[in-house]
């Protein structure tokens, strides 16, 4: 078992200049990640939650202090090799999805595999694909287009995506900002059911609620850390849903 936390970061800082305005976004955040952990980060709007996400998932270069990743440092590498880096160990999860518009699930979920290295044959692309679908509940939805699909089902596309290229680390910008109560407590489920399988997730909510979930919660304030508090008992999101299916027994899963 590797034992180097999966991310370190010291005294890390971002500073964004534009025109004049200087906004130090993040300012000397020092922070380890162990593999394995469920981690939310918490904090009001502007606090830096996503200028630090889009840092540690390799999307934005820090101005200030490093960041290493498995043990090796980020900063100093160049576009491709963060592009490279970030295919390889990185799945990203965004608020609103991101996916392509007029493009099939199914294709959608293939895309990050097109750039790969080394590289996936176009029948072990379209067979990730499939099985990355199937995974998240979506097996019958090849076909659809995003704007043919619910929120819930466009964003267990963007999970699936997010996982095909089988990433150690998943990262989640408030994944469950734009969905239900019960639809976020549906994704909580598989996050905690691929945490459980090994995989380390990071994400980012507003919502007491969402965090619960989560074995670990940071809060920012300013850009800084205000508190790193561990969750001894997360919550089920798995009885959680079946408690709720318990109250109305006509809603299921997937
Ligand atoms: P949060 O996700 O917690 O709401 P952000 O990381 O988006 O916070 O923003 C932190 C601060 O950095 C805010 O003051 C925001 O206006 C500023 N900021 C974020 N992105 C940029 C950018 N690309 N250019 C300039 N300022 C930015
Ligand atoms: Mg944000």
């Amino acid at each position: 078992m590797n034992s180097t936390p999966l991310i370190q970061l010291r005294q890390l800082a971002k500073t964004y200049q534009t025109g004049d305005v200087m906004v130090q976004a993040v300012r000397g955040v020092t922070l380890d990640i162990a593999r394995g952990e469920f981690v939310a980060f918490m904090g009001t709007s502007g606090s830096g939650k996503s200028t630090l996400m889009n840092t540690l998932g390799c999307l934005d270069q820090p101005t200030g202090g490093d960041y290493l990743l498995d043990g090796a440092g980020v900063a100093n590498r160049n576009r491709q090799q963060l592009a490279v880096l970030r295919n390889r160990k990185i799945g990203f999860v965004f608020q609103s999805f991101n996916l392509l518009a007029r493009t099939s699930a199914l294709e959608n979920v293939e895309l990050p595999m097109l750039y790969a290295v080394p590289v996936i044959s176009r029948p072990e692309r379209r067979q990730r694909a499939i099985a990355a679908l199937e995974k998240v509940g979506l097996a019958r939805r090849h076909d659809h287009h995003p704007s043919q699909l619910s929120g819930g089902q466009q964003q267990r596309v963007a999970i699936a995506r997010a996982l095909v290229n089988r990433p150690e680390l998943l990262l989640a910008d408030e994944p469950t900002g734009n969905l239900d109560s019960r639809t976020s407590i549906e994704i909580m489920a598989f996050f905690q059911e691929l945490n459980a399988s090994g995989i380390t997730i990071v994400m980012v909510t507003h919502e007491l609620d969402i965090a619960a979930y989560c074995q670990r919660v940071v809060v920012m304030r300013d850009g800084a850390v205000l508190s790193d508090t561990l969750n001894d008992q997360p919550r089920s999101a798995l009885a959680e849903i079946m408690r709720l299916n318990d109250l109305a027994p006509a809603v299921k899963l997937s």
